[in-house]
This record gives structure tokens, C-alpha cells and sequence, in this order.
């Protein structure tokens, strides 16, 4: 059901509510306003009663005149139906209908063009010893004039009550309905167009629909940005493995025409084709490293002076490298995923001996609660501007040179994924020709 037609229900349920509790107001004090002019009637005709039988000598049309009601009639009907007397104000009409009865009874009879009538109807004997019916009857005029007011009052009242409601409602869909309509529409159009359409809030009040076009703008933002970093990531990675491929290719084309009849080409061939299959593993690798450091990894807490220890061995073993390590701390606790944490240690020197000749220097300190790991080399150094795009996915400084080393470009953004996922930073201060110092800050944890 649509959120319109829920309103317009609810407001036509309230006025159904209005239109009952008037109604009931209405019959309400009519019974009760009837009730008490019956029993006041009642309380008369027993008065009559017990005046005619205390006074037998008083001549009965005198007495009888004496509690004649004020807008009413005093009748004796006799055992035939007949009128034995009838005293009435001359404003009233006799068409009120008399009939003998000896059950005393009390009525309020309606009438069509009139006010309605209260009758109490009683037994008593007459004058004569014979058993007649008294009829005492007053019309209900006043009541008829405070019914017609009251209906009045009650129908103005509801009238002020509902034209707020209605104009309340009307305003209320609209107010609501336009902002999550517009919502809707840029939605689908979003998504029949393949479109980033924001929604314009314009100037309204810091109420929950405008936290909703805000939010939703942000969303857009934010899907934006991912979609095009996406498309950027894809068209990259495409392009980084056509090389390769490409390579591998011709080589394959040149073995098949004259692979055979020339060793030297052969050899060549089979060692460029096994290079560059290395060099798109290493890349697929990397990239699925990339997309896994999105998920979350398990944590736990992780030495940091051994674990660079550890992948420093490694590294001595594999080059004939000067790496000269210093640990500050003997121990230094960090919350955290060991493989992801020594992957990030592994790029890092594995950079540091990359591009530079000299020694590299490894430190692992401590500073403000934080586990603070450094390699320093004496290389070519980085400089300003390419410092803030180093860690973008696929940037290489020098292509041809990277490419001589193995590199895909994907190192330092790896190792800053894995850094942001870890609450850490990673950074790098370098001087061209000097030398260039990465830097990865990690929050340290007590180890009770
Ligand atoms: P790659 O696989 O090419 O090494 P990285 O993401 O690890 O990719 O590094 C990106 C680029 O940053 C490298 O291509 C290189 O030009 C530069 N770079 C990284 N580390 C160093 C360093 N220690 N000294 C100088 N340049 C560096």
C-alpha cells in the first residue's frame, strides 16, 4: 500500500472516530436529559396521585389543573378507551394517543413535526369507584431546544477539529512524500542510466529527510569513487599483464619458426617465456593479496622483534646484502596478522635492496605507546612529489628500471592496505640522492 493512501486512510479512520464520539455524545445526553424528565414527571404524577386520594372533597378538574406540567396535558381514560378528562396548555396539540392500560408504564413517544413527548401512565381509581388510567404528559420543548444547540456545537466543533486534520494530513503527505519521491526517481535513474545522480537538499530544515538526501549523496560519493578506483585498478592490471603477455607470445612464435633449427634461440626463448610467467604469478599474486587484505584477517599478537628477525635471516640467506639490524627493544607486542605483518616487513626491505647498492639499515623501536619499525637505504632516494604517489596501486617512478627489478608497482599499496588494517601508518621520508626511510607505526598491545 502506497504511503499516500496509508495516510489518507488514517485521517479518514480519525474522522470516522470523530464522526462515532459525536454521535454517542449526542444520544447520550439526549437519554440521560429524557431520563430525568421522566422521573421528575413520574415524581409529579405520584404527587397528583396522592393529592387526589388525600382530597376527596376538592373538585378533581381543579386539582388536576393545579399540577397541569408546563408544556403538557393531564388526561383520565376510562376501561372503554374513552376521555373522562382531558386538561391540557392551550399550546399544546391532543393528537397523543390514550388508551386504557392498568400497567403503569413510562414512555418518551417521538413525534413526526414535534417535540418529543415523556408520558407516564398510572392506574387509579376514580371518583366514581370505577379503575381508570392516568395519563400525565409533557412535551419536551426545552430539551428539543438544547438538543438542536448541542447539535450544532457538536457539528462546528467537529468541523474545527477535522478541517486541521484534513489540511494537516494533505500537508504531511506532501511534506514526506516529495523528498522520498524525488529519492526514488534518482534512484531509478541511477540505475536504468548507469548515472551518479545526487539529490539536491536544498534548504530545508536539519530534519531526518534531510539526513536521508545526505546520506544517500554520500553513499553516491562513496560508490562513486570505489566504482572508478575499480575501473582504474582493472584497466591497470589488464594493462600490466599484456606486457608479459605479449613477450610471451612472440617468444612462443619465434620458437615455432625457428626455435628448432637454433639452440641459442631456443634457450632464450624458454628463458624469457619462464621470466615473464614468473613475473604475471608474482602479479596475480599480489593482486589477490590486495583484494584479500580488504576481508578482515584473524589477529593476535604478534612479536614484532621477531618477526622482522625472522624475515631478516630470510634475506640474508637469499643476498649477498649488508643489512644491519637494530632492535631498541627486546620485545615489542603488536595485535595483528603475523603473515600480513612480515609481508609488509618483506616489501619494505625487499625495496630498500631494490633500489639502492649500499648497506640497508633495519630498526625496530619503540615511541608514545607505539611499535615504530624503519629501513633505511642509501639509494637514489624518492623525491616530493613522487613520495605521494608511491603508494598508489600500479606506480612505478622509474618503469623501465622496476621492471629490471621485478616490480609490479603493487608493493607499497599492499603494504599501506595492510598498515590501514592494522589502525597503523606507513611512511616514507626521502632525499634524492641520499637515501629514503619507510617507516610502519603500529599501535602496541600490554601483553596482560
Ligand atoms: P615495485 O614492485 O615497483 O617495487 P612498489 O609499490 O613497491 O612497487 O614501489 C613503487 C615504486 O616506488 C617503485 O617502483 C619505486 O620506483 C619506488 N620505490 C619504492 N621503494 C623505494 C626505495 N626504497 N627507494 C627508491 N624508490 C623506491
Amino acid at each position: 500500500m502506497k504511503l499516500r493512501t496509508k495516510i489518507q486512510l488514517f485521517s479518514s479512520l480519525f474522522m470516522l472516530v470523530l464522526i462515532l464520539l459525536v454521535t454517542s455524545i449526542y444520544y447520550l445526553f439526549y437519554n440521560i436529559t429524557a431520563d430525568s424528565e421522566l422521573e421528575q414527571l413520574a415524581a409529579q404524577t405520584n404527587t397528583i396521585v396522592e393529592t387526589l386520594n388525600s382530597n376527596p372533597g376538592i373538585p378533581t378538574n381543579d386539582l388536576l389543573g393545579a399540577y397541569l406540567p408546563t408544556d403538557g396535558m393531564i388526561r383520565v381514560i376510562g376501561e372503554d378507551g374513552s376521555l373522562i378528562t382531558e386538561l391540557k396548555k392551550p399550546t399544546i396539540s391532543s393528537d397523543l394517543a390514550h388508551e386504557f392500560s392498568i400497567n403503569e408504564s413510562q414512555t418518551i413517544v417521538s413525534q413526526e413535526n414535534a417535540a418529543d413527548v415523556a408520558v407516564i401512565s398510572k392506574p387509579i381509581i376514580w371518583n366514581n369507584g370505577d379503575v381508570v388510567t392516568l395519563q400525565v404528559s409533557n412535551h419536551l420543548l426545552a430539551l428539543e431546544e438544547t438538543m438542536t444547540t448541542l447539535f450544532y456545537v457538536l457539528v462546528v466543533a467537529s468541523i474545527i477539529m477535522l478541517v486541521p486534520s484534513i489540511i494537516a494530513g494533505i500537508v504531511l503527505s506532501r511534506f514526506l512524500l516529495s523528498p522520498i519521491k524525488a529519492l526514488i526517481q534518482t534512484m531509478k535513474e541511477n540505475t536504468r542510466h548507469a548515472n551518479w545522480k545526487k539529490i539536491d537538499a536544498g534548504n530545508r530544515s536539519r530534519d531526518e529527510l534531510y539526513e536521508m538526501e545526505k546520506t544517500f549523496n554520500e553513499m553516491i560519493d562513496y560508490l562513486k569513487d570505489n566504482f572508478e578506483k575499480q575501473e582504474v585498478f582493472v584497466s591497470d592490471a589488464s594493462h600490466e599483464l599484456k606486457t608479459p603477455i605479449s613477450i610471451v607470445k612472440s617468444y612462443a612464435q619465434l620458437l615455432g619458426r625457428r626455435g628448432r633449427e637454433n639452440p641459442e634461440l631456443f634457450n632464450e626463448s624458454v628463458e624469457a617465456i619462464d621470466s615473464e610467467a614468473d613475473r604475471m604469478q608474482k602479479l596475480v599474486e599480489q593482486m589477490l593479496s590486495l583484494a584479500k587484505n580488504k576481508t578482515e584477517a584473524e589477529m593476535q599478537q604478534v612479536d614484532m622483534t621477531m618477526l622482522c628477525e625472522e624475515t631478516i635471516a630470510t634475506f640474508k640467506g637469499a643476498y649477498a646484502r649488508e643489512i644491519i639490524f637494530e632492535k631498541r627493544i627486546p620485545k615489542l607486542l603488536v595485535s595483528g596478522n603475523p603473515n600480513q605483518l612480515q609481508q609488509v616487513i618483506y616489501i619494505l626491505i625487499d625495496n630498500a635492496l631494490k633500489y639502492s647498492n649500499d648497506e640497508i639499515k633495519v630498526v625496530i623501536s619503540e615511541r608514545n605507546n607505539e611499535a615504530i619499525f624503519n629501513v633505511t637505504d642509501y639509494g637514489q632516494g624518492i623525491s616530493e612529489k613522487e613520495q605521494e604517489r608511491i603508494f598508489d596501486r600500479f606506480y612505478r617512478i622509474d618503469k623501465a628500471r622496476s621492471r629490471d627489478t621485478g616490480g609490479t608497482g603493487l608493493g607499497l599499496a599492499i603494504a599501506k592496505s595492510i598498515a590501514d588494517a592494522h589502525n597503523g601508518r606507513l611512511s616514507v621520508t626521502s632525499n634524492v640522492g641520499v637515501g629514503s626511510t619507510f617507516t610502519l607505526t603500529l599501535p602496541i598491545v600490554n601483553e596482560n
